[in-house]
């Protein structure tokens, strides 16, 4: 009954939010911050907005804590990427609800996820619930592109407001099936995204004349094949030994190559990623001007490396696939690469979530191989944070196809399934 109340309650304010054009840029989150704010401010929960630009407010809400136990952070992010209209089935601004899914841009990118925050910390306000550490919701802007006005910019501008203990986040919760059976993906840790550029140098000249250039495209020709042939050897982490272990057992490192390789593809394609460097050539130019043999050449590679590892790690490697050939290698950035610890009474209030839930059922830890802004928060305050939402009723490979693409949606068993979850989580740790 009470749960049938919550569900009507977080499917109405999902309409709401999706009928709200937050597509980032330019963002315009304020608008959905108001919303929030109106909806929170009706169940007694305090709420503050931060802005650096006024169309792009950042929300956070608080139950204070009676200051003896661990707070926590509900985070979420407001703004959206872009949707085509004519590639959607619905208008992607409608919020329509059909088929037992709401529709509409960013409703699993991640405004279900918002609004399911919002009505946990709201139902627990009603409810006179008094959390022993501060219950935190914060709903930010700016997390699809990062300029610098969202959770970054309060992490620095703000800090006392989204600091806690513990967070859950977006970026998992997916539920796969792993070693006969399904287990929840709770992203733990994030690779540093690090791309470089090589570059290599030949001599320019007419291309009416190879004979008297020396071909810089041509060299570099040879350089991408040897960095797209450069493999890292595997290694166990914390992550992947967990993981592992969920899967049956933790192949010796001497073995960890084959153990992989005898992995099902799907379970490998999940695994292989949080073993090693990824890496790929993705950008390159030359000359601008087809009678130009370019003297100079330029590759961008894509390259994540494992939390823990620098640049400086990998680069002996690199140039040693690279060879004597002339050329500079220059790493354009490192950004991302933390981890949160995983034997922490976060980790076991959401296995003993699902655990109750969905019996049989495992929870695993990944490494991500993008970014999120759990990030942030690792960085400024070591603040423990994990991402989990659970998804039961959606497969999860359609909802990977639907998030940034057309006819996103999100199933309101799944809409309802988060609440409980987010409750559950702040009424644990807040006990
Ligand atoms: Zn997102």
């Amino acid at each position: 009954m009470a749960t049938t109340g919550l569900r009507d309650e977080a499917v109405g304010l999902l309409q709401e939010l999706l009928r709200l054009n937050t597509v980032n840029p330019p963002g315009n989150e304020t608008i959905a911050a108001e919303l929030l704010r109106a909806y929170l401010e009706d169940s007694g929960v305090v709420c503050e907005l931060y802005a650096l630009e006024p169309e792009r407010a950042n929300l956070v809400a608080r139950i204070p804590g009676r200051r003896d136990g661990p707070s926590l952070l509900l985070l979420s992010h407001t703004d959206t990427v872009v949707a085509e209209p004519a590639e959607w089935s619905v208008d992607p601004w409608s919020g329509e609800l059909r088929n037992g899914c709401v529709w509409g841009r960013g409703a699993l990118d991640m405004k279900g996820h918002v609004v399911a925050a919002a009505t946990a910390i709201a139902s627990l306000a009603r409810e006179g619930f008094e959390p022993a550490g501060d219950l935190v919701f914060a709903a930010t802007a700016d997390e699809e592109v990062g300029v610098d006005v969202g959770l970054s910019w309060l992490c620095r501008t703000h800090p006392e407001t989204v600091r806690t203990d513990y967070c859950v986040n977006e970026g998992g919760g997916e539920r796969v099936p792993l070693g006969g059976r399904p287990a929840y993906l709770c992203t733990t840790a994030e690779k540093m995204s690090a791309p470089f550029r090589v570059v290599a140098y030949g001599r320019s000249g007419h291309a009416s004349m190879p004979g008297i250039a020396d071909n810089a495209l041509v060299r570099a020709a040879r350089l991408i094949d040897r960095l797209a042939a450069l493999r890292f050897p595997p290694r166990l982490l914390p992550e992947t030994e967990a993981l592992f272990a969920e899967l049956g057992d933790v192949p010796n490192p001497r073995r960890l190559e084959q153990a992989v390789a005898e992995l099902p593809r799907d379970v490998r394609e999940t695994v292989e990623p949080m073993l090693g460097t990824a890496l790929s050539p993705t950008m390159i130019s030359a000359s601008e001007r087809t009678n130009v043999i370019p003297g100079r050449c330029e590759v961008v590679c894509d390259c994540r490396l494992l939390p823990g590892d620098t640049p400086a790690d990998v680069e002996p490697a690199i140039r040693a696939a690279l060879g004597e050939d002339s050329y500079d290698l220059e790493w354009i950035e490192a950004v991302g690469g933390t981890r949160s610890v995983l034997d922490t009474p976060l980790w076991d209030a959401i296995a003993a979530f699902i655990a109750e839930d969905d019996p049989g059922a495992g929870v695993v830890p990944v490494v991500a191989a993008g970014f999120t802004d759990s990030h942030f928060l690792r960085e400024a305050f070591g603040t423990v944070a994990y991402g989990f939402f659970p998804m039961r009723t959606m497969d999860p490979d359609l909802a990977a196809r639907l998030i940034h693409s057309a006819d996103e949606r999100i199933e309101v068993a799944d809409l309802e399934l988060g609440v409980r979850f987010l409750r559950h989580v702040a009424a644990t740790l807040g006990a």
